[in-house]
């Protein structure tokens, strides 16, 4: 696990860096995606705000030891834990400041974060965090000893909120290893005796994944996809050869 106040002078930058409030959301939500940009040959990272310490199941080390190894099916170069308090995430000046010195220090061209709204309230406050940190790591003066970056482009990963989507990446290739990278929680989707009335089994989690993953990617004539929303229009270059048949 990488260490995220080491000094950026160490760090080469990440093309792209998804930021999740516990560990495996983002393998719930947007794991293909960053398998199939680690394959296409960018840096890829992921930050954890907590490391789920409410959960009814394992422990926070146990937690953290898992998004490791999950982390190395996700082919990420780089993946911490900011050890935030699970289901007490506060957006804070101090939370803001800190994550903002982590953008700066991993420079991500691209971000992604959970989407705005949900039923959770730590994705929605991470998803506030994220944006408001973004924005402040491009300050020059927020800190002296980092240099000013804002990220380009934020993706919103929508998952899990009913809306339609601004596009879906096609991840019928990075399915399975999406599926491996999940399974690395096993203290989470094992099918422990403890809690087991509260969790579903290992099964029941599968058919769940890949109904959803199904279901967006037959919005795009593909077998698996995951969603996103973006806040901007979308630009293209070539109306000629744009993918997803509309008859
Ligand atoms: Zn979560």
């Amino acid at each position: 696990m990488h260490d995220p106040n080491e000094p950026f002078e160490n760090l080469r930058p990440l093309d792209l860096l998804a930021i999740a409030a516990h560990p495996d959301d983002v393998e719930q939500t947007c794991g293909g995606t960053l398998i199939h940009s680690a394959e296409q040959g960018y840096r890829t990272g992921v930050l954890d705000l907590t490391a789920g310490d409410m959960g009814s199941r394992g422990n926070p080390e146990l937690r953290i030891q898992e998004s490791k190894a999950a982390g190395d099916e996700l082919l990420l170069a780089w993946r911490a834990n900011l050890r935030w308090p699970d289901a007490r995430l506060e957006n804070t000046t101090p939370a803001r400041m800190t994550l903002a010195g982590v953008i700066r220090r991993l420079k991500p061209r691209t971000v992604i974060l959970p989407y705005w709204t949900g039923r959770h309230p730590d994705h929605y406050r991470a998803s506030e965090i994220g944006y408001e940190a973004c924005f402040l790591a491009g300050l020059k003066k927020l800190e002296e000893d980092t240099p000013p970056h804002r990220p380009f482009k934020i993706l919103y990963s929508s998952l899990y909120a009913n809306v339609t989507p601004s596009f879906v990446v096609d991840i019928s290739r990075q399915f399975e290893r999406r599926m491996s990278a999940l399974f690395c929680y096993s203290s989470q989707y094992g099918d422990a005796a403890e809690a087991s009335e509260l969790f579903p089994s290992q099964r029941e989690v599968e058919e769940r994944i890949a109904a959803v993953a199904r279901f967006y990617g037959n919005l795009i004539g593909v077998k698996y996809g995951e969603p996103f929303v973006v806040k901007e229009t979308m630009q293209t270059e070539d109306v000629v050869s744009m993918a997803v048949r509309s008859i």
